[in-house]
């Protein structure tokens, strides 16, 4: 174990909240660290197209992905692929424990954590995962074609997901527990209109069934009527929604009652100087663009938080 000298801030996490974070972090001339323990990049570069990032009109997410990184790598931002396993808060610094058992310290500290995928918790999800059972259709998509698919949910992700299914494959059912779509109305339209997609509505999974080897078939539920019944299927894909990394949030950060992180309008949480930005945070639209505003107030902010802590010592 050792103890480094401190930095002016560390960033947890290294997708397009976190990158953007050590982008501006790195303008504000901050001794600056990110950590990532997966991929650089996050969730967005396992992404299809992205349509809605202002100005980058239907690039991929990989693209988007590389570009951010190529422009961190242009303000020479150290990026360090390592897992951060705990996260302390005291008064005068923060500090941070690698997964190797060095402690790092910080003025500022910036949680991107992001998000995990959120599991529906019937019988046979973790039975089939990975023979027929997936939470990515561009990774697992190509497995199922000309077959029959289910997909769970009725948000963006959900609707995306269906309409690229329905291209590869002969039949998808989505199924959403709800009789209106959580997505926005011009994905919405486009699934109503593909003819190869049937919605289930008001429905419910409450199990996926198959030999042992491989999936044959959902089973549902009717929500208002109780009415069960079965879809049959090889392949169903998850998209409810995401639950938030906040392991490493020290008890005295406070959260909502999903486990969100609650902060204030420069990303600060309860804890001064320990801010989070990106799916970590509570806030209404968890969108790329969203996530990139974050990583940019949050460095501002802390950059500020940096400046006013180093004038305090030094005047003490
Ligand atoms: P989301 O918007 O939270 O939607 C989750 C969906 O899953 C909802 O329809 C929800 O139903 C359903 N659900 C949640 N828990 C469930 C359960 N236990 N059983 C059955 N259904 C359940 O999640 P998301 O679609 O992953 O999107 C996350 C964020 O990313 C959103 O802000 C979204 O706009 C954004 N996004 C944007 C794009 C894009 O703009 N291109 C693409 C993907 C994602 P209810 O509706 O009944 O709550």
């Amino acid at each position: 174990m050792s103890i480094k000298e401190p930095y002016d801030v560390i960033i947890v996490g290294g997708g397009p909240a976190g990158l953007t974070a050590g982008l501006y972090c790195k303008r504000a001339a901050l001794k600056t660290v990110l950590f990532e323990k997966g991929l650089i990049g996050g969730q967005i570069a396992i992404s299809k197209e992205v349509e809605n990032y202002p100005g980058l009109e239907g690039i991929t997410g990989f693209d988007l992905a590389e570009k951010l990184v190529h422009h961190t790598e242009s303000y020479d931002l150290t990026v360090i692929q390592e897992e951060v396993v705990a996260v302390n808060s005291e008064s005068d610094f923060h500090s941070v424990r690698l997964a190797n058992g060095d402690l790092l310290r910080t003025v500022a500290l910036i949680l991107a954590a992001g998000g995990s995928v959120r599991k529906l918790g019937v019988p046979g999800e973790a039975e089939y995962l990975g023979i027929g059972v997936s939470y990515c259709a561009t990774c697992d998509g190509f497995f199922f074609r000309d077959k029959t698919v289910v997909v769970a949910g009725g948000g963006d992700t959900a609707v995306e997901e269906a309409l690229f299914l329905s291209k590869i494959t002969r039949k998808v059912y989505l199924v959403h527990r709800r009789n209106e779509l959580r997505a926005s109305k011009i994905l919405q339209s486009r699934l109503l209109a593909d003819p190869r997609i049937e919605v289930i509505w008001n429905t419910i999974i409450t199990e996926i069934k198959g030999d042992g080897r491989s999936v044959d078939a959902v089973a549902i539920a009717n929500t208002e009527s109780g009415e069960k019944g079965a879809l049959p299927a090889e392949g169903i894909f998850i998209f409810i929604g995401y639950s938030p990394n906040n392991q490493l949030i020290p008890p005295t950060v406070r959260t909502n009652e999903q486990g969100f992180v609650i902060t204030d309008e420069k990303c600060e949480t309860s804890v001064p100087g320990i801010f989070a930005i990106g799916d970590l945070r509570q806030k209404f639209a968890n969108q790329i663009v969203v996530a990139a505003s974050d990583g940019c107030i949050a460095a501002l902010a802390a950059a500020h938080y940096v400046e006013l802590q180093k004038a305090r010592s030094q005047s003490s």
